[in-house]
């Protein structure tokens, strides 16, 4: 058995506001060969996720916070180096918790295999991965959108709002993206065929969204919250559903911001267009995946669902790129290339 060794990031400290740096450092510690029922992976693709700024806080959540000087957590695709679970062999590409680091030992319950040749291997962190899933559940199981509605969506060019508009668009919906640069604007539009994307950062975009919005809102899949919010609400239509799948503005707060108490507003409209407000998480819909999992490999195999990919170099490169996410420097679905694979 090699003593390799395996180069880690871990919590440092728990941010206050934006993530740091210095909140993460890299160890190192020698790779841990399988027992039994265990798997030995290579990490090649470690997912960044909006949710892990969550992890990283002790706020009580719906999943335990990550402990200061464990590794962080995360989705990976690793080529197998060696195996006690039957049924995975050395070779395979698999998708596991593997976490920040360049090597990981899972039990080979909990790792799917994920197959080289039906597409890119990166795809299991993104549109056939947890976001597929996410844009998928949110917007056919609760928002449940009809020929001719309009579906509006913020953070259009990530991994998660990239597949709602589009799969809006296949269930014949109109689709109205919502993103921070006129760049990531125009890909939305020319690139994934959404029939409107706007620019939240524009001092217009209220005006500009309403435009885009002739007809009302059906469906806000709510991805960030705030400003964008606030915009939407007057523009929603009659028995509006929300399927609330994250609120990325807020991640970062550390108190309820100053102003006017908005409670009334919402709940009046609430009561008023009779809104259904659904927040979920992709676990909900466990029972679903291989039904959405089938249809999302489809649509990329025709074409019909493009997704983009945002690719950082080196494990080194996770934390500047992790606290970039949460300010919308990336463009498109944020994976990290910890090492490269000769196969695939
Ligand atoms: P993205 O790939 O979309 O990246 C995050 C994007 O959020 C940024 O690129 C940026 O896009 C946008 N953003 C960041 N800060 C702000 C802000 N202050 N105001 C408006 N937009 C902002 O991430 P994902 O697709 O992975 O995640 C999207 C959302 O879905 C997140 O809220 C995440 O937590 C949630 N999610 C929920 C799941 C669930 O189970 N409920 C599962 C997976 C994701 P831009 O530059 O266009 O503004």
């Amino acid at each position: 058995m090699m003593t390799e060794i395996n180069r880690q990031i871990v919590l440092a400290s728990r941010p206050v506001g934006e993530p740091k740096s210095t909140d993460f450092e890299m160890i190192e510690s020698v790779v841990r060969g399988p027992s039994a029922g265990e798997v030995l992976c290579r990490s090649i693709y470690l997912s960044l996720d909006p949710y892990m700024r969550g992890r990283m806080s002790a706020a009580k959540s719906y999943a335990k916070p990550i402990e200061i000087n464990d590794v962080m957590e995360g989705g990976v695709v690793g080529e197998v180096l060696s195996s006690n679970f039957p049924g995975i062999q050395v070779g395979d590409f698999v998708l596991g918790a593997g976490g920040w680091q360049e090597y990981f030992t899972l039990p080979g319950a909990s790792l799917r295999i994920v197959d080289p040749g039906r597409s890119p291997i990166s795809t299991a962190l993104g549109v056939l991965g947890m976001p597929g899933l996410t844009a998928y559940a949110g917007l056919l199981k609760i928002g449940k959108p009809e020929s001719g509605e309009t579906v509006v969506v913020a953070a259009a060019s990530g991994a998660v709002g990239s597949a709602v508009g589009q799969i809006a668009k296949i269930n014949e919906a109109r689709a109205v993206g919502i993103a921070g640069s006129p760049e990531k604007c125009r890909f939305v539009v020319d690139e994934l065929g959404f029939d409107d994307c706007i620019n939240h950062r524009d001092p217009d975009f209220k005006e500009h969204l309403q435009n885009a919005c002739p007809d009302g809102i059906d469906i806000y899949f709510e991805n960030v919250g705030g400003p964008v919010f606030r915009a939407v609400l007057p523009l929603l239509n009659q028995f509006a559903r929300i399927p609330v799948c994250g609120v990325i503005s807020h991640y970062n707060d550390t108190a309820l911001p100053e102003g006017p108490d908005l409670t009334p507003l919402i709940l009046r409209s609430a009561l008023v267009k009779r809104l259904t407000i659904r927040g979920f998480l992709v676990f909900d819909f466990v029972d679903e995946e291989p039904e959405a999992l089938e249809h999302l490999t489809q649509w990329v195999l025709d074409g019909r669902l493009k997704y983009h990919e945002d690719f950082v170099s080196g494990l080194e490169g996770a934390p500047e790129a992790f606290i970039g996410l949460l300010k919308g420097k990336n463009f498109g679905k944020l994976v990290v290339e910890v090492s490269p694979s000769d196969k695939v």
